[in-house]
């Protein structure tokens, strides 16, 4: 059944600055290529968002916001409607002799990796190789073994499910592994105040390095939506032990294990390959053969980085 009635399509083609894909393939609109068919609606000025919000509350829609898409499991067909932000980001703003930027939540990530390795901009090193909107990122308080995302946040502009602007300050309950404690359902990131740490001459080559190491050891060419599993933290006398997902599934010999055109990277175990045109349905089922194998062997319960649908 279509998620938008004909009203509501005259209502957004009436809207500057909105664009809708109705009923169509969205497939591309996430980095692992799921198949999926449904409605996504691209907005590119805040005012556009609060119309579009306020229209879909009205009418008792679901929506959902996606950035890159990069973790996001994009069911066949998904039952809210995608939102797309398009905001404008102009990357010549970032001078290299500011230390805050305000930028909107879709800056991507890797424009801003290329400016901190041009102004070595201490700090930013810690998203090295995350394919993300900044919304994405720090909604995910994305990090790497560098650091997170949350460190150079000072505060975040949120759209509220109910139109409001808030601004969140940061402090040290917003965020904690992967995840963040100051949104609630229908809330969108719409912009982020971002810092440096002022200026490191290794920054640039910390990046680089850290890029070669990736490039090696995880399947980037592949369509895949990173890490599938959190990695466990234990604290044993005193000292924190950290289980690998990835590296017990490897000891498993999980690697190569395929549901359809899914399988366990071969190059990588945490992360999962869509060969083809393969669907949420068989990523939940190669996710809930590891996680059974993985508490079987280890008697250890991982969980997933990803939500599933
Ligand atoms: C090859 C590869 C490597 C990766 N490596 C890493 C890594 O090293 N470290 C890491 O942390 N992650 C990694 N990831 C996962 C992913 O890049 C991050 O989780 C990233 O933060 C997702 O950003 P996104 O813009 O794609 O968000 P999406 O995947 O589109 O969305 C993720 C979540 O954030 C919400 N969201 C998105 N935008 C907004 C917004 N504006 N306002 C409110 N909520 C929003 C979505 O609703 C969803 O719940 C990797 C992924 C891939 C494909």
């Amino acid at each position: 059944m279509s998620l938008l009635s004909s009203s509501s399509l005259d209502f957004f083609s009436g809207l500057n600055d909105v664009l809708v894909l109705h009923d169509s393939e969205v497939t591309k609109f996430s980095t692992m290529k799921l198949s999926s068919q449904g409605t996504l609606i691209k907005v590119s000025t805040v005012d556009s968002l609060k119309d579009v919000i306020f229209h879909l509350r009205e009418k008792g829609t679901a929506y959902r916001v996606i950035g890159w898409g990069a973790n996001f499991i994009l069911p066949e067909n998904p039952d809210f409607v995608l939102i797309k932000l398009d905001l404008p980001f102009d990357k010549s703003l970032i001078k290299e002799n500011q230390n805050r930027f305000y930028l909107p939540a879709s800056a991507p990530l890797n424009v801003l990796t290329s400016l901190a390795q041009k102004f070595n901009f201490s700090g930013w090193e810690v998203f090295t190789g995350v394919p993300a909107s900044l919304g994405g990122a720090i909604a995910m308080n994305a990090g790497t073994s560098l650091g997170e995302i949350c460190e150079l946040i000072n505060y975040i502009d949120i759209m509220r499910s109910n139109g409001d602007i808030e601004r969140h300050k940061v402090n040290e309950s917003s965020f904690s592994y992967r995840t963040n404690h100051f949104l609630s359902e229908g809330d969108i990131i719409i912009a982020a105040e971002i810092f440096h740490k002022g200026k490191d001459p290794a920054v640039s080559e910390l990046i680089k390095e850290y890029l070669r190491k990736r490039s090696e050891s995880q399947p980037l060419r592949e369509k895949t939506c990173g890490c599938m599993f959190k990695n466990l933290n234990f604290n044993v006398q005193n000292q924190t032990l950290t289980c690998r997902a990835g590296l017990y599934l490897d000891i498993m010999g999980m690697k190569g294990l395929s549901v359809g055109d899914m399988r366990i990277s071969p190059k990588h175990a945490n992360f999962m390959e869509n060969r083809g045109r393969s669907g949420s349905e068989e990523v939940k089922k190669l996710v809930n053969k590891a996680l059974s194998e993985l508490e079987l062997h280890y008697g250890v319960k991982f969980e997933t980085e990803v939500h599933l649908p």
